[in-house]
């Protein structure tokens, strides 16, 4: 039996195009982007190709794109920045109860340290950012709100326009972690309006370790720089370039702004496709968050009475994912389940689908085929409690 993989939340495969692209950088040129000389030049040129490229997937002007290591140092530049640049009588950031540890850690450290104080908005039972009890905790004193765009483990999307409007009309600045949702459905700084936004190049069909937070001049203007050397990035991020990545980043924007809507539509109907399946297989299937507003790529299922972890063992060599953590020894259940309000019985027996761009049919049959006989053999055993190695 092939291989199948449905984790791109995860990470998505590099696309071949990206790899062609980022060949000569890997193997041909060579240089420091900020060197003077004719190799450091064509770096930069390089760079800054890619720079417009990114820009041009989110509608925002290329000098607002600041490359780094990823989503990650995106999310932690944005919190972290923010509040060193903060006036005084602004010193609470809000940030939604279902954000990725990148955005929930430097916020709880940014708590920890006294350097702000943290509220965080509760989500509906369908996964997505109570508005109301967010309007109730803004106020002058708020310096930023940060709310996903697409949660990575429901897909759930969060209206963030209104949030915007929200935000901006207390003088927050709204960061918005896109990297879920940039390359599957439109996502626009202009159109929302966004402040600051995080991307990440490995979900994109680019390579790790590599993406970028884009912002307006003015928030950009906020921000004070987390790591501190020659300045490269706008003044706000320091180190050499990761030129190979960020070309692959540029090259991966590139080919999701072409092709998102065709792939999405595709992706959609497969995911479908597979939920359908299983519904119809199997009793006591259910679908966490609002299936209304989600990305189209993930179908977040609960099958009654199948513990997650082993399911997912058991339906090797189709891989998908549990939104469970390992911590010293034990498993825990998915925050962003206990945030919607499922019990920890329920988080545990949730899976996680994530489709893209290479899924085929032929690999929705085959994970059809082997979800149903895990979910009917982990029915069949008695449940006990699962520890970590
Ligand atoms: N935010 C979200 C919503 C994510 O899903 C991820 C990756 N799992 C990250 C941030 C971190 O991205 P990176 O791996 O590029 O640091």
């Amino acid at each position: 039996m092939h291989e199948v993989y449905l984790d791109y939340n995860g990470s998505s495969p590099l696309d071949p195009r990206v790899a062609e692209a980022m060949m000569p950088a890997l193997t041909g040129r060579t240089g420091n982007a900020s060197s003077v000389h004719r190799f450091g030049q064509r770096q930069a040129a390089a760079v800054e190709d890619a720079r417009e490229r990114v820009a041009a997937l989110v509608d925002a002007s290329p000098s607002g794109v600041v490359f780094c290591a990823g989503a990650t140092e995106a999310n932690n530049l944005a919190l972290i920045g923010l509040a060193e640049g903060a006036p005084a009588e602004r010193n609470r950031i809000v940030i939604s109860a279902v954000e990725h540890a990148s955005v929930r850690k430097p916020a709880q450290w940014l708590h920890e340290q006294g350097k702000a104080k943290v509220d965080v908005v509760g989500v509906a039972q369908g996964g997505y950012v109570d508005l109301d009890e967010l309007e109730a905790l803004l106020g002058p004193d708020v310096l930023a709100v940060s709310v996903m765009a697409a949660n990575s483990e429901t897909g759930v999307l969060n209206p963030v326009r209104e949030v915007a409007q929200l935000v901006q009309a207390v003088g927050a600045v709204f960061h918005c972690d896109a990297t879920q949702m940039v390359g599957r459905l439109p996502c626009s700084l202009s159109d929302a309006p966004i402040d600051l936004l995080s991307l990440s190049g490995h979900k994109i069909g680019g390579p790790g370790g590599v993406g970028a937070l884009v912002g307006t001049r003015r928030s950009l203007a906020r921000l004070r720089p987390v790591t501190h050397g020659g300045g490269h990035e706008r003044g706000l991020r320091s180190g050499s370039l990761n030129v190979a990545g960020i070309v692959g980043l540029g090259t991966a924007a590139h080919l999701a702004k072409k092709e998102r809507d065709s792939e999405s539509a595709r992706v959609e109907a497969l995911r479908d496709r597979l939920v359908e399946g299983l519904r119809a297989e199997l009793a006591g299937v259910h679908e966490n968050g609002d299936p209304d507003r989600r990305l189209p790529n993930t179908a977040s299922l609960r099958f009654e009475g199948a513990d997650a972890e082993a399911m997912v063992f058991n339906m090797d060599p189709v891989a998908v994912s549990t939104g469970s953590a390992c911590n010293s020894g034990s498993i825990e259940p998915s925050q962003v389940l206990l945030a919607m309000g499922f019990s920890r019985d329920e988080a545990f027996e949730s899976v996680r689908f994530s489709l893209g761009r290479f899924t085929t049919e032929t690999e929705i049959d085959t994970a059809l085929q082997q979800t149903i006989k895990a979910v009917k053999y982990v029915r069949g055993m008695t449940r006990g409690d699962s520890q970590c190695d």
